[in-house]
């Protein structure tokens, strides 16, 4: 291939919070009276992930790779599914450029944990942590997020294919001024 594409890729995902369960934001757990039910462990930003790098790899989408009727997948850790998914973007020669993402809850709250959050999604897509980053909003008491009913997630992400530029690592693309 003699030319670069780059393409983008979106997911998003909602999960029940409920007593009993681990509160898990990228493989981190978050100290919380509730967490997210779910088939796998219900990561819910990581669900998100694996949807926005396998649509912008055009690699369908989480529900295709690790259906909930398959008992498989039961109280699967999202980040052994996010790594399986990972590995076949990079079997399609896609290389992740960034990952931006939101996380909408009323509690906990995010920040204290954003780092932990980032280094753990960043380990398992091999670029470096600053190429990553999570956002903590609240819905404002609105609708099941708002009432700590649900857990809502969005992700976005570059990817590319192609020759790059010699000598810059992804993610280190010389500057466009705009
Ligand atoms: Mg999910």
């Amino acid at each position: 291939m003699d030319q670069r594409i780059i393409r983008v890729g979106l997911g998003s995902d909602t999960h029940r919070l409920v007593p009993g369960r681990p509160f898990l934001l990228g493989g981190v757990e978050l100290p919380s009276d509730r967490g997210e039910w779910g088939h796998s462990d219900g990561d819910v930003l990581t669900h998100a992930v694996i949807d926005a790098i396998l649509g912008a790899a055009g690699l369908g989408d989480i529900g295709a790779l690790f259906p909930p009727s398959e008992a498989a997948w039961k109280d699967a850790d999202s980040i052994e599914l996010l790594r399986i998914a990972f590995g076949l973007v990079k079997e399609a020669g896609w290389q992740l450029i960034n990952l931006d993402c939101v996380v909408t809850c009323e509690s906990p709250k995010i920040l204290p944990y954003r780092d932990r959050i980032q280094s753990s999604l960043a380990q398992v897509l091999e670029i470096p942590g600053m190429a990553i980053f999570v956002k903590g909003k609240t819905n404002e008491g609105l609708g099941a997020v708002g009432t700590g009913q649900a857990v809502e997630a969005l992700a976005v992400c570059l990817l590319e294919k192609g020759p790059r530029e010699p000598d810059r690592p992804i993610g280190m693309r010389k500057q466009t001024p705009f």
